[in-house]
């Protein structure tokens, strides 16, 4: 079964500058684990890699043996796509660099980042990449992938706000695709997911943001169905500035909940309004209507906050199963 990524490993030993882990070694259980608790996979070798030469070798590596390979970054695939059984799995957890140019709005994200370290780099020069919600996630599956979040109704899908991918094809040479190089190329990667090379750096665009103003609420039972009647015909034509989110849950037994709700089937409304805080009111005022007032709140809150609000409540290690509609 590791045949092919011993051969991996031994083609790999004299060049490569990051580190080759394989199983029994130190840090390899720790290096093999992904985010959902239901793939627990045992690849031959993980090569993690320290720079771009090292993606191409191990790329060459892998091509070379034959040897079945899967690329992580944050390795928050839901399917497990980033690791696997007896392969190579090419690790990009070293490569996080994020550069930002606030001269001209633009940054330069290293293909192994998650969310939260852009976001960090981003604020400090009061810039945001619209992403997804939990700061944890890798980028370079979400972007990918489309990559939806609280922005995307201002400033569109993370792949839409993508200038330019290098990225390290199947035969291991760097290529860079954008609207005017390899523009066939740029159309796939911009949500077409994993299978066109290894992305090495993104090339994007950023807007300015620092807070924004998060309202949450709850709806009991017998008034979910006109909550989501209302939300249908209210986000039609609601201002680009505005996010409505809606879970439908049971509420928690926490103090800030009104006890009758505890524990009982609602639906829990998020939202975000990205614009001047005294225009929204009105809107939010009105999305929350439907809320008891007590359960319901509204605060400005920093960009930062707003993007690690979610991350307990998606821990790593669990068994993770999901489903998605189209409505
Ligand atoms: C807790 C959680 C919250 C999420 N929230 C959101 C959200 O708000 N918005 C949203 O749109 N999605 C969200 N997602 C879905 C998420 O975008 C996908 O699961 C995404 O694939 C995760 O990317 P990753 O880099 O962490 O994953 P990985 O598991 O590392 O990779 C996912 C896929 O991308 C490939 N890949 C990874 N890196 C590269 C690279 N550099 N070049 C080429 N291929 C690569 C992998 O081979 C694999 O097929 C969420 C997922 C989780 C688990």
């Amino acid at each position: 079964m590791f045949e092919a990524s011993n051969e991996a490993y031994r083609s790999l030993r004299q060049r490569f500058k990051g580190d080759l882990l394989r199983p029994g070694e130190s840090g390899f259980d720790d290096a093999r684990t992904i985010w959902n608790g239901m793939f627990v996979r045992t690849p031959g070798l993980i090569a993690r890699c320290d720079d771009v030469t090292d993606v191409q070798n191990a790329i060459r590596a892998g091509s070379e043996t034959g040897v079945l390979t899967a690329v992580r970054c944050g390795g928050h695939s839901l399917a497990g796509f980033s690791t696997c059984d007896g392969g190579m799995v090419i690790d990009l957890s070293r490569v996080r660099q994020v550069s930002v140019d606030p001269a001209t709005q633009r940054a330069r994200i290293a293909g192994g980042c998650l969310l939260g370290s852009i976001d960090v780099a981003t604020q400090k020069a009061g810039l945001v990449f619209p992403s997804g919600v939990v700061s944890h996630t890798g980028a370079a599956g979400l972007i990918l992938g489309g990559g939806t979040g609280w922005l995307t109704r201002r400033f569109g899908l993370s792949c839409d706000n993508v200038e330019a991918f290098t990225l390290v094809t199947a035969d291991s040479s760097i290529v860079r695709a954008s609207s005017v190089e390899n523009p066939e190329l740029f159309w796939a990667l911009r949500g077409g997911g994993g299978n066109f090379g290894v992305v090495t750096e993104f090339d994007v665009r950023l807007h300015r943001l620092t807070s924004v103003v998060l309202a949450e609420g709850l709806t009991p039972i017998d008034q979910i169905r006109p909550l989501l009647e209302r939300w249908r015909d209210f986000m039609a034509d609601a201002p680009l500035d505005l996010k409505w989110n809606i879970d439908l849950r049971l509420a928690p037994h926490k103090e800030k909940i009104p006890a009758e709700l505890r524990g009982q089937p609602v639906a829990s409304s998020s939202l975000v309004w990205t614009g001047d805080p005294e225009v929204g009111r009105p809107h939010l005022q009105r999305a929350l209507s439907m809320c008891p007032p007590d359960s319901a709140s509204s605060r400005i809150t920093s960009f930062l906050e707003l993007q690690t609000i979610a991350d307990s409540d998606f821990p790593h290690g669990r068994r993770y199963y999901t489903k998605s509609g189209y409505f």
